[in-house]
């Protein structure tokens, strides 16, 4: 079945997209993929989304947007876009299962996914001592030692969080400055559990032999020098991938896969995109919302000069 607006994720951009385009009486089809509510739904306190002056969990704040977009006639569907064809009119969405979907506009808002450092070594223990979300592993290691590689805000983020859990937090970090916001790098910085080691990249997760973590084999990369630091997990925090798979070729995207707009829209007359996937710079759930609203806006504008 044809649909006028088809959003392609659940995450602050797609869902403040589905709320803008229901009460638009656009009838947005929202297709939620493998996490629904998105990257906010893998943290705990959220402080900066405005409108909340006490920390709002990121799981009950995508339900609420969930709840709004819901209230005004959005649907949503549990699937996930693994192709889709943007030269043929209407628009066509692939879907993992076979199926296809097809829309008048497309509104791509599936976000980034967490990036890992591709050592051999960290790939065979992912699930086994490596893992990119601290809410969703820390409780594991309670009481014991951990590593967080990275020096962004999500590092400062999953240390903070890990602190409250962990004997010993140690944020592994290649550069002798952190990019976090000042705020975050603060706290972290005056939390007496939290260890810092500049300069320095790791090498190798140990133990492959013993499918374990026990800890991580460092060089400094001003001095060269080799250490071992011994810790039961280690959550990688460096950083995001767009999720722009299923649209290469189709739309034009930058040399690291965000895909190119221009307000929202995108080289394909009526496919637009919002959120980080098309977002190098900001990164937070306020702008991807933003973004959201832009899109519905300009699929709504793009939908009514199709005469729908
Ligand atoms: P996402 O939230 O990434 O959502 C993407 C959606 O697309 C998901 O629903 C996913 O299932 C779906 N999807 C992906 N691929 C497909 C596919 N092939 N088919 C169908 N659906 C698909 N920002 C802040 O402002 N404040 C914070 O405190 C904050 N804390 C953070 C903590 C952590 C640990 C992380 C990782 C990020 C944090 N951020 C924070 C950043 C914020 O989460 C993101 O900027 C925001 O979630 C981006 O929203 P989005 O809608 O663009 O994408
Ligand atoms: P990020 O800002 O891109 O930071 C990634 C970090 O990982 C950088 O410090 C980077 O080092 C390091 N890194 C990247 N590749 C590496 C590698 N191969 N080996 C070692 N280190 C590597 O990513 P992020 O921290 O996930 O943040 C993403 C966005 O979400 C940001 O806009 C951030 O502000 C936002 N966010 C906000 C909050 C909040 O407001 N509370 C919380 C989480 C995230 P370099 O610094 O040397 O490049």
């Amino acid at each position: 079945m044809e649909k006028k607006l088809i959003i392609v994720g659940s995450g602050p951009a797609g869902l403040t997209a589905g709320l803008y385009a229901s009460r638009a009486d656009l009838e947005p089809l929202i297709v939620d993929g493998l996490q629904p509510g998105g990257q906010l739904t893998t943290t705990t306190e959220v402080e900066n989304f405005p409108g909340f002056p006490e920390p709002v969990q990121g799981t009950e704040l995508m339900e609420r947007l969930r709840r709004q977009a819901a209230r005004f006639g959005a649907r949503f569907l549990a699937a996930d876009v693994v192709g889709s064809d943007f030269g043929r009119r209407p628009l066509e969405l692939q879907l993992s299962d076979g199926r296809s979907l097809a829309a008048l506009a497309v509104i791509i808002a599936t976000g980034a996914s967490a990036r890992y450092l591709g050592l051999e070594s960290e790939q065979k223990l992912i699930g086994r001592g490596v893992s990119a979300c601290a809410t969703c592993d820390g409780a594991f290691y309670r009481g014991r030692a951990v590593a967080v590689i990275g020096g962004g805000d999500t590092a400062m983020e999953e240390a903070l969080f890990l602190a409250r859990l962990c004997s010993q937090v140690t944020i592994i970090h290649r550069r002798d400055a952190f990019r976090a916001s000042p705020i975050m790098a603060q706290r972290v910085q005056s939390n007496p559990k939290i260890k810092i080691i500049w300069n320095t990249v790791v090498e190798e997760v140990l133990d492959v032999n013993r499918n374990e973590v026990t800890g991580l084999r460092l060089k400094n990369v001003k001095s060269g020098e080799r250490s071992v630091l011994e810790v039961a997990g280690v959550f990688v925090a460096v950083g995001h991938t767009p999720n722009t798979d299923p649209f290469r070729g189709q739309v034009a995207m930058d040399e690291h896969g965000f895909i190119i707009t221009t307000q929202t829209r995108t080289n394909v007359p009526g496919v637009f995109a919002a959120g980080d996937v098309q977002d190098r710079t900001y990164r937070q759930a306020v702008t991807a919302a933003g973004s959201g609203c832009m899109a519905a806006l300009e699929a709504e504008r793009y939908l009514m000069a199709q005469g729908q």
